[in-house]
């Protein structure tokens, strides 16, 4: 045991190393998970997040390393032992008991009396918006709700860390935007932490405080959603979170971390430190915008940073509140998706039409 974790870390992974027999699964994860903390493991499938959600548990050993929670290294100790406790993707609730004795079922060896336990049982449910559904049968809930009892039978042991593994992989979309919203709420009124597994980038933005992004058993990058979003620090985590147009361009000048860049059918832009996440060097290099960071002018309309570039409607995605344009710049071998959203009145345009584009040179980022 160390005295090193800081008060506000309730989780320390330490170059966590995992093999399977030849393959190594999770290759060196050092990350520090706060109290109280909504936190997400985010990742394409096989990348290892399952693996480490399991490791913090105690379902998984490690190779090498160090799991620590609340400061104690958790070597050796059983998932009964360790401060957490476990949502599954497939629910695992018993069909033909009630729903009150699916979430007692978590209390069965806690040694507390039929009125504990009852207490206990009936404070869950009203927690995860179940009160009156104690007496009914699980078998004749919704998908939702049988979450909610899974949610409800994990939290009455009061564990410290509540982990989901894609809790909401089941649902249906709309369902699944509901229940997010619930998960929010009742994270913040149980005031524990969060530790959830989705390979869902939305989820992950709309629900975390932090989020881990996770490629091959590494941890990529991990940040605040808007940070994730915002400035990504490779093109691996732009592309996965989220949508980016990719500009070849040139770094003509480097000075104090900033940047001036030559971007193709663009021009020129300075670009903050901030901009460069990756480093900044002279030459060839990527940059990265948005989307909605570009926008075509309409008539009248000028560019605030005073530049524009011509193109021309390449392709047209109607989505009702917004519209994807793929816009072919002349004069550049560049093609930009923009982002806009509809107003009412605006015309769409159309594949062929002439289209003049400005951006935000504010939200490009660099890619050496
Ligand atoms: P998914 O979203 O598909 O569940 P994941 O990111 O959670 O993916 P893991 O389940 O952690 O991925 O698996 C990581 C890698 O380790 C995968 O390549 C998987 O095949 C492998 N793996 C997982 N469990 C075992 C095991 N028991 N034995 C051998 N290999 C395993």
């Amino acid at each position: 045991m160390t005295d090193t974790t800081p008060p506000s870390a309730i989780i320390t992974l330490d170059k966590v190393h995992k093999y399977y027999g030849d393959y190594h699964a999770l290759r060196g994860i050092s990350a520090e998970i706060r109290q109280g903390e909504f936190f997400s493991l985010l990742g394409p499938s096989g990348c290892g997040k399952t693996t480490l959600l399991r490791a913090i548990a105690g379902f998984e050993d490690i190779s090498s390393g160090e799991i620590q929670l609340s400061g104690r290294n958790m070597e050796g100790v059983p998932p009964n032992r360790r401060p957490t406790n476990m949502v599954f993707q497939s629910y695992a609730i018993f069909p033909h008991l009630s729903v009150a004795e699916n979430v007692a079922f978590g209390l069965r060896k806690s040694g507390k009396t039929p009125g504990e336990k009852r207490r206990d049982v009936a404070e869950a449910l009203e927690m995860v918006g179940l009160a009156d559904f104690g007496k009914r049968a699980a078998h004749a809930l919704s998908g939702g709700q049988r979450q909610r009892v899974a949610l409800a039978r994990a939290l009455i042991l009061k564990p410290k860390v509540l982990l989901l593994d894609e809790p909401l992989s089941a649902l249906d979309k709309k369902m699944r935007e509901q229940m997010q919203v619930e998960l929010i709420k009742l994270q913040r009124e149980v005031g524990i932490t969060f530790i959830l597994v989705t390979h869902d980038q939305e989820e992950a933005l709309v629900m975390s405080d932090r989020i881990a992004v996770m490629f091959e058993g590494e941890i990529a990058q991990l940040d605040d959603p808007e940070m994730l979003y915002r400035r990504p620090q490779s093109r691996r985590v732009a592309e996965f979170i989220g949508m980016m147009n990719f500009l070849p361009a040139e770094v003509v000048d480097v000075a104090g971390g900033k940047a001036e860049v030559e971007v193709a059918g663009l021009g020129r832009a300075a670009l903050e430190a901030g901009q460069c996440p990756g480093g900044a060097a002279k030459g060839a290099a990527r940059i990265g915008l948005r989307p909605e960071s570009l926008t075509i002018l309409f008539e009248g309309q000028t560019a605030e940073s005073g530049r524009s570039a011509e193109g021309v409607v390449e392709e047209v995605v109607y989505y009702g509140d917004m519209t994807y344009y793929d816009v072919l710049i002349h004069g550049a071998p560049s093609k930009v998706s923009v982002s806009m959203r509809n107003m009412p009145g605006r015309r769409v345009l159309e594949r062929g039409d002439p289209a003049r584009l400005a951006w935000d040179p504010r939200a490009m980022v660099l890619f050496p």
